[in-house]
């Protein structure tokens, strides 16, 4: 402890400590312990020694419960807009909430009898519930928190599958089509090999969620055209050019192959511009990619 450390974004937003600097280090510092048990639980952490986290083992852990339900309820999930961390926790202490399918049981008498509020913020609360219902299909899948499956592994799946009964039914090397590698399909193989997430999915489906597909490849001008997008476009994000390039019918891709139809190159560009180069995979800037979408140009 009292070590002065060099961190950098790792996945989303975790950081990774890359090194020590040893000169600053306080002649008081000593070694920091992982501690033995989880301090939420007490159950005996698993994972010390070999890497560089431990972890709490059991799945009712309170702890994981309420991050569970906050990151499905969250924007990287079906996006509950006002159900942050607070209400988790109080609709978790009084019972009312234990997975995400609770969510879309509640009533608004539950509500109410938190004592949070009057009326009209539990009100806004079950509208934005109700409103989820309808959320995108890879947002439930993001939502579930299924390890290494980020947002964009959730987006693979959605396109592959038609809903999460059917992705949680399929065989590995159907998740496999949806682009994914083999950490990540084991990954969905450990988890939807565990009863209680399938159960998940039933229930979810019992209480009525109707998640949105994503339209079916094969429709729209960029059917089954494969995208890869690189440097930062003069007009849109690459998060929204690459929206534009979906409801459009195209794939996007993150590496450039054989099977690239397009680069769209911006500022910055440069190990997947040199290589749709390398390919003579055609290159877009983000006006070709307008003109091909038969939008406007940018203003
Ligand atoms: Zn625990």
């Amino acid at each position: 402890m009292g070590d002065v450390v060099q961190v950098e974004k790792a996945g989303e937003i975790i950081p990774v400590i890359v090194g020590v600097n040893l000169a600053l280090r306080p002649e008081a510092a000593v070694p920091y312990r992982f501690p033995a048990a989880c301090p939420a639980c007490g159950t005996a952490v698993v994972g010390a020694g070999e890497a560089a986290a431990v972890r709490c083992p059991h799945a009712d852990c309170p702890a994981q419960v309420r991050r569970r339900l906050e990151h499905f309820a969250s924007k990287a999930g079906v996006d509950i807009h006002g159900l942050g961390p607070a209400w988790v926790e109080a609709l978790v202490a009084h019972g009312l909430v234990r997975t995400p399918a609770d969510f879309y049981r509640l009533q608004r008498a539950d509500l109410l009898a938190l004592g949070k509020d009057t009326g009209p913020v539990s009100d806004r609360l079950l509208a934005a519930i109700e409103r989820s219902r309808e959320a995108e299909l890879w947002r439930f899948i993001h939502g579930l928190g299924i390890p290494r499956i980020g947002e964009t592994g959730a987006r693979r799946l959605a396109g592959r599958f038609a809903s999460l009964e059917a992705l949680a039914g399929a065989a590995p090397d159907e998740w496999a089509e949806a682009d994914l590698g083999p950490t990540a399909v084991a990954a969905l193989a450990g988890y939807f090999g565990t009863p209680a997430n399938r159960a998940l999915v039933v229930e979810l489906q019992a209480a009525g969620i109707r998640p949105r597909v994503d339209a079916a490849p094969g429709a729209g001008p960029l059917a089954g055209k494969v995208f890869v997008l690189t440097g930062s476009l003069p007009a849109w994000t690459r998060a929204q050019a690459a929206e534009k390039i979906r409801a459009a019918g195209g794939v996007v891709r993150e590496a450039v192959s054989g099977r690239t139809d397009y680069v769209v190159a911006g500022k910055g560009a440069g190990e997947k511009l040199a290589e749709a180069r390398r390919l003579g995979v055609p290159v877009l800037d983000e006006a070709g990619l307008r003109a091909l979408l038969g939008e406007s140009p940018a203003p």
